[in-house]
């Protein structure tokens, strides 16, 4: 008997479902970089000349590129319009330049130092997302070394067998190469759950595994595997038994999908009729389109950051309404609550001079940021007014801690209407007002708070940040960090009592609302609504369709008498069991279903 061949990978899953094919190693080989010195300036100007080449024909690939992506895919191009940006932003094609005449070298080497210098920028960039968009300036770095050595061939637009494609990394661009109908699945050693090859794979719902670190290396092109994109595992070359496993799990997941995206659309109410409104949160305008295929019933959290972060300079007026004015259009009407700008803390923006704080999280950030910089505020206020008149618009501030601090940004707000009444813009004059419930003193104020405001909305990343003292982006304490800790129901107990004493409604659009099995205790604290990442959307109303929320009501009372979080979170599993059996069972291999 041969010895087996079977080897098993863990990544990270970022589109679920399962492919099993054949693999097709897309060969990078690194563009190798030529160090030349110069010896004139004629010399010099010759690089230069072909630096611009190079610039002009990386340019028409990338716009060719998005001028291709259509159906799915449409809504993505900005990625490619942000490699273009970078393409012609200075520190890459001005610093090239600059440094083929300054230090009399040729093009590919002066764009090699041109890239470490913008890692060097990227690299002390506190946020981590923003850090891991680096990744786009090293691919557009790629893009123009490879039109500058002639080696710009790509054997993606030539798949033309079904495949599962294996790649050290995968851009747009390279996406839109390929015939997606012959891709299965993808695997990448690079990448997260932000990665484009993860947004990508979702749009084409194509089950993807990323983050492998040396898949590439690993597998040969022809080798049979297995893509878990569930469970964030490859299989290389499977024994029989393993196949088998994994083909039941494919018939299963490919049936549960159908029947979850079909009912996606259904109104997310419990059987004795209580009806929840299930939002998603969204960074970019260009969510709209998926976020509405995942049966969005309302953006319950537009966080607003990223419009000042992927420019050099502070968004206009102008700019903000257009973006906010097609997030309303798009969702026709459906409710859309932008969140004022929440700058500081962990989120940086590349447009604002932040000074440096001891404490960030405890620092200006957020409203507190937006009352001292009240040019900001109030442009940014004045777009989401006006983008009131194209839908159903409402804002909501961030980190309040205090009624004087409420009615502070509400006379802003209040400015900012008597304002555009004088300029004779048209705006909802009677535009909801919320806020966000994030800091401890808001939950012991809430019924004060209350009075003020039309909608809270819980954002337990914060919430459970300060109120159990765990700081939500140190690794070190991340296992304290727990959503079922018994002072964090109590709190959202707390604001659901105050909130409804008031007659508002409240909400939750921290990470929490989107996992599934704390959807019944959340029913049973007596939310209104959940807003949450798009993707989880179908699965949330699927069981929150399946409850009763009067026994939901008693699974809270019950779960409330818990003293630890593990005790909490024991019961909730076990009644998730009884009362939905095998949907939350463990599924094999340990992870849960789903
Ligand atoms: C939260 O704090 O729960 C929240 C939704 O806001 P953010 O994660 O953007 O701070
Ligand atoms: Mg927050």
């Amino acid at each position: 008997m041969s010895a087996s061949r079977e080897k098993i990978m863990r990544g990270v899953g970022v589109s679920p479902g399962i492919a099993i094919g054949r693999a097709l190693v897309v060969a990078r080989n690194p563009v190798q970089v030529p160090y030349r010195p110069l010896s004139n300036v004629s010399q010099a100007e010759q690089e230069a000349k072909r630096f611009q080449a190079a610039l002009a024909a990386t340019k028409q690939e990338l716009t060719a590129a998005r001028d291709q992506m259509g159906g799915a895919l449409a809504d993505y191009s900005y990625i490619i319009e942000a490699h273009l940006a970078i393409l012609q932003d200075r520190m890459i094609s001005q610093r090239t330049l600059d440094l083929i005449k300054t230090q009399k070298i040729n093009a590919e080497w002066a764009l090699g130092l041109a890239e470490n210098e913008a890692k060097q920028v990227f690299e002390n960039v506190q946020d981590e997302y923003i850090r891991s968009r680096f990744s786009d300036v090293a691919y557009v770095t790629e893009l123009l070394l490879r039109h500058l050595s002639g080696q710009n061939h790509n054997q993606l637009s030539e798949i033309r067998e079904k495949v599962v494609v294996v790649a050290h990394d995968l851009s747009p661009a390279d996406t839109t190469l390929m015939d997606l109908d012959w891709i299965m699945g993808f695997v990448t050693d690079m990448g997260g759950p932000t990665s484009h090859t993860a947004i990508m794979a979702q749009a084409k719902a194509i089950p993807a595994v990323v983050g492998l670190e040396r898949v590439s290396q690993e597998v040969a092109g022809g080798d049979f595997v297995i893509v878990d994109g569930s469970g964030g595992v490859l299989v290389i070359n499977p024994e029989e038994e393993t196949l088998h496993q994994y083909r039941d799990k494919q018939e299963a997941y490919e049936l549960y999908a159908q029947e979850i995206l079909a009912q996606a659309h259904l109104s997310a109410e419990t059987i004795d009729g209580r009806r929840l409104d299930v939002g998603a949160n969204i960074e970019l305008a260009e969510e709209v389109g998926s976020v509405l295929t995942y049966g969005a019933e309302s953006i319950g959290l537009y966080r607003t950051e990223f419009l000042y972060v992927s420019q050099k300079t502070l968004p206009t007026e102008e700019e903000l309404l257009a973006n906010f004015r097609t997030v309303a259009e798009r969702m026709e009407r459906r409710p859309v609550c932008i969140r004022t700008l929440d700058i500081g803390g962990d989120k940086f923006a590349s447009t604002l001079e932040l000074a440096p704080e001891i404490n960030p999280a405890l620092g200006l950030r957020a409203i507190r940021y937006c009352l001292r910089e009240r040019g900001l505020f109030k442009t940014q206020l004045r777009a989401i007014l006006r983008a009131s008149a194209y839908g159903q618009v409402r804002v909501m501030f961030p980190l309040i801690s205090g009624v004087g601090e409420l009615l502070q940004a509400k006379e802003v707000l209040e400015e900012v209407k008597q304002e555009l009444r004088a300029r004779g813009h048209p705006f909802d004059a009677k535009m909801k007002v919320g806020i966000m419930i994030e800091v401890p003193s808001a939950v012991a104020i809430a019924d004060l708070l209350a009075e003020h405001v039309d909608f809270f909305s819980i954002g337990t990343n914060d919430l459970i940040q300060y109120s159990l003292a765990i700081d939500r982006v140190n690794e070190a304490v991340a296992h304290l960090y727990q959503p079922m800790h018994p002072a964090v129901l109590r709190m959202v107990r707390q604001v659901v009592t105050a909130g409804h004493a008031a007659g508002i409604s409240v909400a939750m659009c921290g990470e929490m609302a989107g996992d599934v099995r704390a959807v019944p205790l959340l029913v049973g604290l007596g939310l209104d609504g959940l807003s949450m990442n798009a993707l989880a959307i179908p699965r949330v109303k699927q069981v929150l369709r399946l409850c009763a929320a009067q026994s939901w009501r008693d699974l809270a009372r019950h779960a409330m008498s818990y003293a630890t979080a593990a005790e909490v979170k024991r019961f909730v599993d076990q009644e998730l069991v009884r009362h939905f059996g095998a949907m939350f069972a463990p599924a094999p291999g340990g992870a849960a279903a789903g």
